[in-house]
């Protein structure tokens, strides 16, 4: 079903499926990976595992996870690898074999650990592990680059500690990866808080808008946006220290494709807004309604992708395992 380039540099990004994707999601990560397909072999995973690290429902994480899989397809990856990341054992099991390799101090040194355990010991052990996981992630691909985004440097630098440290120890097994500032996708603010990033674990969606979200609620979220008091002329434009609500309605209609031209009141600007968005979700939600009606569209498309996966992993894996001594 899908038609994977394998050529080119290999390009590795991992989606969470934790909390309800939003426009954000759409707009900053995979629009540009959508983009990216053309020049790179990319493989792009479903982090079921990592949604394991603080306390979850298995119910609704298995919903997420087909939910979030039939999107990927929908926004348009159909050309990069795709694959749940439970369905290729490989990751597991070169995450133990690197957990041998890091230091319980490096990992109690992550920034995200230290924001997120708890301190009465009650974390899961995972917690502080999952970065680990996350480097075997990363070098079962043996990737040349890895984009990252700021509050994942730190993830992919003890990726690159881990790979020199094991071929130092055992021999020459990992790529050890250069780490490139992604190109910066569009930032989509909350529509109730515009100076904080709209994001998918929000728990007032009042300002946040869900990719499935229908369109009358879209266009409902968008018409309560927050602006200002300025309504004189010239009130319609981009300051985003003055006027952060407008700003950021400006830049989501233009990274939907719309133009502001012409438009001089707020009223006028949100429902070119609403219209805009509504156009650019419209597509992906009858596309992911469609691939949920059909459920072996969606398995023919990963199992394509996780047989692939497994095919570029075993290798890898093999020369750790062997690597040190097994
Ligand atoms: P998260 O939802 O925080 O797990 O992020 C998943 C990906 O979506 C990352 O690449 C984020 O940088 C991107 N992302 C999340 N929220 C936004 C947003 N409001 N604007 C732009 N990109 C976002």
């Amino acid at each position: 079903m899908s038609t994977q380039p394998t050529t080119g540099p290999r390009r590795l990004s991992l989606v969470t499926p934790s909390g309800r994707p939003t426009l954000g999601n759409l707009l900053g990560a995979l629009r540009p990976l959508v983009a990216g397909q053309d020049a790179h072999d990319c493989f792009v995973g479903v982090s079921d595992l990592h949604a394991l690290t603080d306390g979850h429902d298995p119910r609704l994480l298995r919903e997420r996870t087909r939910d979030l899989a039939a999107l990927l397809l929908a926004a348009g990856l159909g050309r990069s690898t795709l694959f749940v990341q439970s369905r290729v054992p490989a990751h597991r099991q070169l995450a133990f074999l690197l957990e041998c390799v890091a230091s319980s101090g490096e990992l109690g040194r992550m920034i995200q650990f230290k924001q997120r355990r708890r301190t009465d010991g009650s974390s899961r052990a995972a917690l502080l592990t999952y970065p680990v996981l996350m480097a075997a992630d990363i070098l079962l691909y043996r990737p040349t680059q890895v984009p990252v985004g700021d509050d994942q440097r730190q993830h992919v630098e003890l990726a690159r500690d881990l790979a020199v440290r094991f071929n130092r120890t055992y021999g020459e097994v990992f790529t050890v990866p250069e780490i490139v500032v992604a190109p910066a996708g569009a930032r989509v603010m909350d529509l109730q808080r515009p100076t904080e990033k709209m994001s998918k674990s929000s728990t007032d969606l009042s300002g946040v808008v869900g990719l499935l979200d229908p369109p009358d609620v879209v266009r409902r979220k968008i018409a309560r946006a927050v602006t200002d008091s300025d309504t004189g002329p010239g009130a319609v434009r981009a300051d985003r220290a003055a006027k952060p609500g407008v700003t950021n309605l400006l830049d989501v209609l233009v990274a939907c494709g719309g133009s502001a031209e012409g438009i001089s009141t707020y009223g006028a600007l949100k429902r070119a807004v609403a219209d805009a968005v509504v156009g650019v979700l419209e597509p992906v939600q009858r596309r992911h309604a469609d691939l949920l009606a059909h459920p072996e569209r969606l398995r023919a498309a990963y199992d394509a992708g996780e047989a692939r996966c497994r095919e570029v992993t075993a290798p890898v894996l093999a020369a750790a395992e062997a690597a040190m001594g097994l």
